[in-house]
């Protein structure tokens, strides 16, 4: 067996909660006052003693002043489903479970009743924190699940810190009702063995299949922001800005802890507009940001950019999909030729690794443009070939990983943990990678049937199963493939038409599937790249359906999306 390890020294890891470590053990008593995050369009601030304040507040909230106005009792232990876009409102309610010791589901704010619901369901939520904006679909979700009025309303909180209370959701309790009534005297404790306890179930589709709770535990989340630290240059004036969704494992990690930990503050943007991040890097001074592909593209495009003033931004790093070394360099040139030097990097991960398992060296940004970096301290990795065996250096193979990133497993699913990791405890990431004689890591296919839209997971499986649902569909699959122009991947449908292929005006009814599937997914599951209606999905003896496939024929074929 041949293990890559890291060549950064590993460096100690606290078992404790995530709570603990950022309000006692790494907590900078002598800054309480500065902010530690500012809403981006109001300038809105929570310092980091208000942070820590809130937070014990909101677990007192969630573990007895909820249930003593007529809310859902919670223990420790117990899940809570968070589905909101970004605000300032999530540092409060995510320090504040963890302060109370519950564990939080984090739901896409895109997603639809249904795909809300079986997160719900699955997770075993108790009740849900949702932005005022989403609160419609938090309620057809219950009212689909044949919830009564007066029930709902023991499951709802609504997360509007800062915010005018929106008169639509007055009959509910709202997080600012909630603070000032009580405060825990300390947090619930993790310590040794038990920060191996769930802080985050993140939900994720691995290799196959639907969408699967990621149990990440205090420990991991820890682990993350320890490790990831010195691949980042430090300015005395950071500001970072907060354009990941909080909700996704990248920002929750690296927009809620991280920063805190390192003392600088969030910038928190709802959304990605690219004249109104310009402002606020300027407005706000901003140092550091952490995106994905596609965004760079529209930044670097922009021709608005060179208007503002974006040289205090020292660092952006990239992860979630591949960012290639075109048009890493294209950025580098033009924020070069505006007066900002700023490193270009890259980082590797998947939420069942707590983020980042790689990311690139500023210092290595230039020359080794277009790799992952090396793997981060305390991690080991293997690369091999189908026959699980390992490839010689240099050669392309499926990633595994190992170390004290990797999640405890998939929630309620030994069949899905059994095939995802191998005996000696290596998670099978189903990315392809290769690695130089250094130990830089390139990141070139992937094996596992999932698609990535701008970052965000569309899972195959899903889908195949929704088409099914259509009455003229009797076969489906649906695989990704490349929109160069934005970046990204985007999912193709492959149908078998019940009536066959000849006897259908085949554009009609791959636009009409497009429109029919538009109401039931999040709109990064949309089927951008088409509805093809073919005679038969390939398929292997054993069932499986052959994406490889579909994937070469997908290259010679001009589709209308
Ligand atoms: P997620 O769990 O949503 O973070 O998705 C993880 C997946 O995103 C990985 O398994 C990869 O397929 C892909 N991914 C993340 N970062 C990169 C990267 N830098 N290059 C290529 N693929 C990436």
């Amino acid at each position: 067996m041949k293990v890559i390890t890291s060549p950064y020294p590993d460096v100690p890891i606290a078992s404790e909660s995530i709570f603990t470590f950022l309000f006692r053990t790494r907590y900078d008593a002598a800054k309480p006052h500065t902010p530690a995050f500012v809403d981006a369009a109001s300038g809105q601030t929570i310092s980091r003693v208000q942070a820590r304040d809130y937070a014990l507040q909101f677990a007192y909230a969630l573990r007895e002043g909820f249930a003593a106005v007529g809310g859902i009792p919670l223990k420790r232990g117990d899940t809570i489903l968070c589905f909101s876009v970004n605000s300032i409102s999530w540092p409060i309610f995510m320090y504040g479970a963890f302060a109370a010791g519950i564990r939080a589901t984090l739901a896409n704010s895109g997603y639809t009743a249904r795909e809300l619901e079986y997160q719900y369901k699955d997770s075993q939520s108790k009740l849900v924190l949702v932005h005022p904006a989403m609160l419609h679909i938090a309620l057809e979700m219950f009212k689909n699940m044949g919830l009564s009025e007066s029930e709902v309303k023991k499951r709802i909180i609504i997360a509007d810190y800062g915010m005018e209370r929106e008169p639509h959701t007055k009959a509910f309790k709202n997080i600012v009702d909630l603070l000032g009534k009580g405060s825990l005297e300390e947090e619930e404790k993790f310590p040794g063995d038990l920060s191996n306890e769930v802080a985050f179930l993140c939900y994720s589709s691995g290799t196959t299949g639907n969408p699967k709770g990621v149990m990440t535990t205090h420990r991991n989340v820890i682990a993350q922001i320890t490790m990831v630290q010195d691949v980042m240059p430090d300015d005395p004036k950071d500001a970072m800005l907060g354009i990941l969704p909080f909700y996704h494992i990248y920002g929750a990690c690296n927009l809620m802890a991280l920063p805190f930990m390192r003392g600088f503050p969030v910038v928190v943007c709802p959304r990605f507009e690219p004249i109104a991040v310009f402002q606020y890097v300027e407005k706000y001074g901003i140092t550091k940001m952490l995106t994905v592909p596609p965004i760079f593209l529209v930044m670097a495009r922009h021709p608005e950019r060179t208007k503002f003033n974006l040289k205090t931004l020292i660092y952006m790093n990239s992860g979630a999909a591949p960012l290639g070394a075109p048009l890493a360099s294209e950025i580098r040139e033009k924020l070069k030729a505006q007066g900002a030097n700023t490193y270009i990097t890259q980082g590797y991960g998947l939420t069942e690794s707590t983020s980042g398992s790689h990311c690139l060296h500023y210092k290595d940004h230039v020359r080794k443009v277009g790799s992952v970096g090396c793997l981060l301290p305390n991690m080991e990795a293997r690369i091999v070939r189908e026959d699980e065996t390992d490839v010689e250096q240099g050669e392309t193979g499926e990633l595994w990983m190992r170390g004290p990133i990797i999640m405890k497993g998939y929630l309620n699913n030994p069949e899905a943990n059994a095939k995802s990791f191998s005996k000696d405890g290596f998670f099978k990431t189903g990315d392809i990678a290769k690695v130089d004689e250094e130990g830089y890591f390139y990141v070139v296919d992937r094996v596992k049937e999932l698609i990535k839209y701008k970052g965000f997971q569309v899972p195959p499986a899903e889908l195949e199963s929704l088409l099914l649902q259509h009455p003229d569909i009797n076969d489906a699959a649906v695989i990704a493939v490349d929109d160069e122009q934005e970046a990204t991947e985007i999912p193709r449908a492959y149908v078998v038409h019940r009536s066959g292929r000849q006897n259908v005006n085949c554009d009609a009814f791959g636009r009409e599937v497009q429109k029919w599937i538009e109401p039931k997914v999040a709109r990064h599951k949309l089927l951008r790249g088409g509805v093809v209606v073919i005679d038969a999905i390939p398929k292997s003896m054993s069932g499986k359906i052959l994406r490889r496939e579909l994937k070469e024929r997908a290259k010679t074929e001009k589709v209308s999306s």
